[in-house]
């Protein structure tokens, strides 16, 4: 299942641009179906790695739900046509605005993530005649031995309620008005690319409900965040998530309960292998001790690299057999951080070629500013 770049339709279009696969954004849906077929499971795609609506209706029609971290993400997903019922809603800092708009479209759920948050939402619903339905985000500290940036459920972490905090919030969302306690919200982080972390969640998990249920209080959900890495050196060898041995981890560690809900919040593992940065050599400069391929897409169109010192895979699809050479492929945007790779080794670049900057599906397009003045890449897709 190797992506096709159709390289003569992309001569005659400006470039950068994003470029989507949709045959493998479709066998991708098609996999965490059919891997995630425990009926319990409930799928949510986590819109903040792609908003792009060609990609959003895709995932729509396939029958997912939606995460959000935003009263603007809600409003893309309804447009995107999911249904209130349907989203899930997180982030330390929701806005009176973003909480109201919430409970108009009767969202399936809000993810609490403090104390103050929690009497808001509550005031809120009780002066609009709702009731909200909610699930505290615990905060496990459990290390996903991820970038320090994309960790997020470490006990210095500012996302969530730490496990000593939570008997309080839990008693205090089982007393405020027009609330009704769900279950309980994790999401320990991104790119995890191991098994560990998830099997360390599981037991958290298992132990928590173990302690609430000899008090009396059982969760109708529990929501397992996201997180799941994908293979950015091989993108050609693993296009699709191992997405059986993600659902598997939890199926066989997780002690569910009868009737409960199991919710995930996918992103990157679900729309990242079908995107590519489209770019095109503007100039090759020899330095005194290096070569330069310097292209027309910069940190403001795929600021992932600059960002979180991420690597994605530089293919030239103009000239995949060439000789190989070394380059520091960089871009045009006035910061030394505006480097996609340093020591690459390509097949011989020249002005003109075109590269593919693969694996850009995810937290790509949709991080992409203004910077420089630069206009926002647009999009193709395979179809
Ligand atoms: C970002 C995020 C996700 C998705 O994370 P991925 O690593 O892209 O799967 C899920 N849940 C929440 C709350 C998030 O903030």
């Amino acid at each position: 299942m190797m992506t096709r770049f159709p390289i003569e339709e992309f001569s005659s279009l400006q470039t950068p641009f994003y470029f989507y696969d949709l045959k493998l954004l479709d066998r991708t849906l098609k996999e965490i179906k059919r891997t995630a077929r425990d009926s319990r499971f409930k799928v949510h795609y986590a819109i903040k790695a792609n908003a792009n609506p060609g990609i959003l209706r895709y995932i729509q029609a396939a029958g997912f739900g939606v995460d959000c971290v935003s009263g603007w993400e809600i409003e893309t997903a309804i447009e995107a046509g999911f249904r209130g019922d349907r989203i899930v809603f997180a982030g330390v800092g929701k806005s009176d605005n973003e909480i109201r708009l919430g409970l108009e479209k009767d969202i399936e759920c809000f993810n609490v993530e403090s104390e103050p948050e929690l009497r808001v939402i509550s005031q809120i619903a009780t002066e609009m005649g709702k009731t909200a339905r909610i699930a505290i985000r615990v905060n496990p500290n459990i290390d996903a031995h991820t970038h320090a940036y994309i960790t997020t459920g470490l006990a210095e972490n500012k996302f969530g309620i730490n496990l000593e905090m939570l008997p309080g919030m839990v008693a205090l969302a089982c007393t405020l008005p027009n609330i009704e306690l769900k279950g309980l919200h994790f999401h320990i982080g991104s790119q995890i690319t191991e098994n560990e972390p998830f099997v360390m969640l599981c037991e958290t998990i298992n132990r928590l409900q173990d302690e609430y249920e000899s008090r009396g209080i059982t969760f109708s959900s529990i929501n397992l965040g996201g997180g799941l890495g994908i293979d950015y050196a091989h993108p050609e060898r693993h296009p699709i998530p191992d997405f059986e041995g993600y659902f598997t981890t939890f199926h066989n560690h997780l002690h569910i309960r009868p009737d409960q809900e199991v919710h995930f919040e996918l992103g990157r593992s679900v729309v990242a292998q079908c995107g590519s940065l489209i770019t095109r050599v503007l100039y090759v400069k020899e330095g005194t001790t290096k070569k330069f391929a310097i292209v027309d897409a910069g940190m403001s169109d795929l600021i992932r690299p600059a960002l979180y010192n991420a690597h994605h895979k530089i293919e030239n699809i103009t000239n995949p057999n060439g000789e190989l050479h070394h380059y520091d492929v960089v871009g045009p945007i006035c910061e030394s951080s505006d480097c996609f790779g340093q020591d690459e080794t390509l097949p011989a670049l020249k002005r003109g070629d075109l590269l593919a900057l693969r694996s850009a599906g995810a937290y790509g397009e949709i991080m992409a500013s203004r910077y420089n003045c630069r206009p926002f890449p647009p999009s193709y897709f395979s179809e």
